[in-house]
């Protein structure tokens, strides 16, 4: 017993459910580099299915996101709480539950709000959102996965396993 309370401490094992990180990159289409209106994308209805057979092995499905454009100044919170709860909508009604959204909205860049253009830990090369989550949703992260169409590197350090996108 005291094995398991020991494993459970270190920092990718916080228990023992599975999350499926999705990239929103994933789930949503608009024209241009970033999308600033939540009137300016769609869901990638076609993809849903696939994603929704690879769930049934996870117990919760989080879409993460790095959204800098928020820390600049192009993009208000406002917009993007309607922008999440829009994936998350129209996602149910396509029958795949999302459990929440989880965006990093900061910039290392310093030319934007003071506020949010900060060296953050949720920035998706050191894994600060999936830190988060884990503590939150009770996760093991390595019996957790992350979708995307291209690997973080901070994956490996936690444990997570990638999947590739395309390969699905
Ligand atoms: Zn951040």
């Amino acid at each position: 017993m005291s094995k398991i309370k020991l494993s459970l401490r270190s920092t990718r094992e916080y228990g023992e459910s599975r999350a499926l990180f999705i990239d929103r990159e994933c789930l949503v289409e608009y024209d241009g580099d970033v999308c600033l209106r939540e009137k300016d994308f769609k869901l990638l209805v076609e993809y849903l299915p696939k994603l929704k057979n690879l769930l049934k092995d996870y117990d919760y499905c989080l879409v993460v996101a790095h959204l800098p454009q928020v820390a600049k100044g192009w993009l208000n919170h406002k917009e993007l709480e309607k922008m999440d709860q829009k994936i998350i909508d129209d996602s149910q009604k396509n029958e795949l539950q999302i459990d929440a959204v989880m965006n990093c909205i900061h910039s290392p860049d310093e030319d934007g709000i003071v506020a949010l253009c900060i060296p953050c830990s949720c920035h998706p090369d050191r894994g600060g959102l999936f830190l988060q989550a884990a503590v939150k949703y009770n996760l093991s992260l390595s019996r957790s996965a992350y979708v995307s169409y291209k690997d973080l590197k901070i994956n490996k350090s936690l444990g997570l396993d990638f999947l590739n996108f395309n390969d699905l």
